[in-house]
């Protein structure tokens, strides 16, 4: 990130407030300058608090989160878990890492998330083949929350534990409930371009007391409780520095603001967007659902005979990157990736379609009313 270059106005960089400088000059003072001390112990607290959930692991990634989340599900070698398509990289990536394989299921219109019908069908299908998925990966993309309430009821009837990826959701709730809460496993991210950031890092989060400590046991090398170096089974070198835990608990303090600032800016560009013909800003929030609005995402119409055309996203992507606007197309989905070619793929023609369509906005929480202006008028000026 070229953070010297004032000028540009980024996709979502980070924001710091007041407070993270003490408890980073705190940990170095009291040489808390480790993977344990009090900065982590108050950030896991914190992610507990906030999120209504009674255990927390802070770890270096939301990658590592879903890695560990995924072995304490059980998955392993030759096991299936269900994953959405439309998803960032790392969800499907730790599917591998466990040697599983990802099913991939699409989206529906209303959320963007995985599609509750298109689940059904997956399933089912999966079990006639033989295998029954071991895990259920439930993204909230973009801070949207997934139909919950159908997808809880698909994986109870079936009886598969879902692993909540909420790296993109922290802040966002499902009547009133903090997503990362209603999985057996929650993960989120701290990574440089979320809503709160630790520049890297992540935490997994737990209703069950051992599931947490197992967690914490995987992250720290396996190593078994004796005065010697035994280890019975591979572990991993993924806990959270105490500095970067420092910087997580100014953040923490900051979530509720920093998500009425991205719900306020996804109103602003709805709003100011409105008369842009073919443009929609969404998804819209279904009843129940209260988005973070990490980013926010607009969709183009396809082209009509009907109606004036609008520009296709790499064209308005190209337009503001000439008034230095940072702006991305959405996730592209995993089906499409060839690193996925050979997955299976359970429908795929909406998600396929919101790729196609979609752009993500500049969507800071730093941003001024004149900075939303800027975009805005780059977008009309493409517009013609
Ligand atoms: C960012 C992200 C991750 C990975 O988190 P890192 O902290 O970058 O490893 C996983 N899933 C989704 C949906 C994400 O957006």
């Amino acid at each position: 990130m070229r953070s010297q270059d004032h000028d540009r106005l980024y996709l979502s960089p980070p924001h710091l407030g007041r407070h993270e400088l003490n408890y980073v000059h705190k940990a170095i003072e009291d040489n808390w300058v480790a993977p344990v001390g009090p900065n982590l112990d108050g950030f896991e607290a914190d992610i507990c608090a906030a999120v209504g959930i009674p255990f927390c692991v802070a770890l270096n990634s939301g990658t590592a989160a879903l890695h560990l989340g995924l072995l304490l599900l059980g998955v392993g070698p030759g096991d299936e878990v269900l994953c959405p398509s439309f998803t960032f990289v790392a969800t499907a990536s730790a599917v591998r890492y466990c040697g599983a394989a990802p099913v991939f299921v699409d989206s529906e219109y209303d959320t963007w998330n995985i599609c509750p019908q298109r689940l059904r069908e997956a399933i089912e299908d999966r079990l006639r083949r033989g295998k029954k998925p071991k895990a259920l990966l439930l993204v909230h993309l973009y801070g949207m929350p997934a139909k919950v309430p159908e997808v809880l009821a698909l994986a109870a009837e079936f009886d598969i534990p879902v692993l909540e990826d909420a790296a993109e959701a922290l802040g966002s709730c499902w009547e009133g409930q903090p997503l990362g809460s209603f999985g057996r496993v929650g993960v989120f991210s701290f990574n440089g371009n979320k809503i709160l950031t630790t520049s890297g890092g992540g935490a997994l989060v737990a209703h069950d007391r051992a599931l947490a400590e197992r967690a914490r046991f995987l992250a720290t090398q396996a190593k078994d409780d004796a005065p010697h170096y035994q280890h019975a089974e591979v572990g991993y070198n993924y806990r959270l520095s105490n500095i970067l835990a420092g910087i997580g608990r100014g953040q923490m303090e900051l979530l509720a603001d920093r998500v009425k600032r991205r719900r306020e800016i996804f109103a602003w560009y709805r709003e100011h967007l409105a008369a842009l013909p073919g443009l929609a800003v969404g998804p819209a929030e279904p009843p129940g659902a209260r988005a973070n609005r990490w980013l926010t995402t607009v969709l183009l119409a396809p082209p009509a005979p009907d109606a004036a055309p609008a520009p296709p996203p790499e064209a308005l992507r190209r337009a503001l990157e000439a008034h230095n606007i940072e702006s991305r197309p959405l996730w592209k989905p995993m089906h499409l990736q060839p690193l996925f070619a050979d997955a299976p793929m359970y429908g795929g023609a909406v998600c396929t379609d919101l790729f196609a369509r979609g752009l993500c906005l500049p969507s800071g929480t730093a941003m001024t009313e004149a900075d939303l202006r800027r975009v805005a008028g780059a977008l009309r000026e493409a517009f013609g």
